[in-house]
């Protein structure tokens, strides 16, 4: 096996990787586990916050510690991230780092877009560039069963309309499907795809809900998305970033983007450059990890920058090879997507 050589920045500084040899640079900060939705492949109807949240200025502190070790995309998420007061002024702050090549960074929101259509305005202005909005089925009923939320839908287009009136580019949908609740909106999806001008992205399902509904047979997988949507149209494969989650299709005639992002039946965990800070301030290296590591408790006990770094570096150093989904060795993770952050 050949060594591994770490990467350097302009200040000499050795980048973020693994023991692999991957790279880390796509950091991903939970700023809350609150949410205004109860999705059923996400959340329970019962359970609300577990962990809390930190100050603005302990995420910001992370942020600009793992910026100077080679982030340069930073995702803010929950939870819902916009119920968080002061989540403009956090783009704001972040916006003024510079990743290790002296740019800045690419800073972008996942959200579920129900308050989304008065924030966009200021959170572009405070330098945000890019939005993901979660919205599972084009159909109102359909995706108020799925939302557990009765009068979101109307938010919800209205925040994706906003996005793209106030330049947030791209603006990217994510579709979980779940057999038997939206694998029949597929096709309007690619539909609202090329009306909208959106990027749709179809997520397969992952065993990361609190409900532990999950079964190999809930999974919408990418092969069977992919026959779907060519029912209604031919797609042509646009090449994709090693590191990229989804796998990219045009329509054949130009108009509409659609993406697939298939961690179940298509890993792509070799090319994991990703890591999370969870609400609470844990560091996660894996949606599946079995543990977190406390990178608050460390700053709470009055660590010094050096301090933090070496414990981050160390615990990146561990990152997991892969996760196991459908494997008979497969041990669910310790904290549900809402508690993590995706
Ligand atoms: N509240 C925000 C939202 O709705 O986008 C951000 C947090 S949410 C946990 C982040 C993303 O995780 C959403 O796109 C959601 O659809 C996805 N997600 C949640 N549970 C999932 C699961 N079990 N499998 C796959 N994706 C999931």
């Amino acid at each position: 096996m050949s060594a591994v050589i770490p990467s350097k920045c302009w200040l000499n500084t050795v980048l973020l990787s693994d023991k692999f040899g991957r790279p880390i640079t796509d950091l991903r900060i939970s700023i809350t586990d609150r949410c205004n939705y109860k999705c059923i492949y996400c959340r329970t109807g019962n359970e609300g916050a577990l962990y809390g949240d930190l100050p603005f200025a302990d995420y910001l502190r992370m942020a600009r510690l793992l910026v100077g070790l080679g982030i340069r995309k930073v995702r803010i998420t929950g939870g819902e991230p916009l119920l968080r007061k002061g989540v403009v002024d956090f783009v704001g702050e972040l916006a003024k780092l510079r990743n290790s090549d002296g740019e800045l960074l690419d800073i972008a929101i996942t959200t579920n877009g129900h308050l989304l259509a008065e924030m966009a305005q200021p959170l572009k202005d405070a330098g945000l560039r890019r939005v993901t909005v979660s919205m599972d089925a084009v159909d109102p009923d359909r995706f108020a069963r799925i939302t557990r939320v009765s009068n979101g839908f109307d938010n919800v287009l209205a925040g994706i309309r906003a996005s793209r009136r106030v330049g947030l580019w791209p603006v990217k949908v994510n579709c979980v499907l779940m057999r038997g609740f939206n694998e029949d909106q597929i096709i309007p999806f690619g539909m609202f795809a090329r009306e909208e001008g959106v990027i749709v992205r179809f997520i397969e399902f992952m065993p990361l809900e609190e409900d532990r509904v999950w079964a190999p047979e809930t999974v919408v997988t990418l092969d069977e998305i992919l026959l779907r949507i060519s029912e209604y149209r031919p797609l042509v494969e646009i090449p994709h970033e090693r590191s990229e989650t989804a796998r990219r299709y045009r329509f054949d005639d130009g108009i509409g983007e659609i993406g697939i992002i298939a961690p179940v039946s298509h890993p792509f965990c070799g090319h994991c450059s990703r890591i999370r800070i969870t609400s609470d301030g844990k560091i996660r290296t894996c949606l599946f990890s079995v543990w977190d590591h406390d990178l608050h408790e460390l700053m709470r006990r009055g660590a010094s920058d050096g301090e933090l770094i070496e414990f981050i570096r160390g615990v990146v150093a561990r990152k997991e090879e892969r996760h196991h989904i459908g494997e008979p060795d497969f041990v669910p993770a310790s904290r549900t997507m809402v508690h993590i952050g995706g």
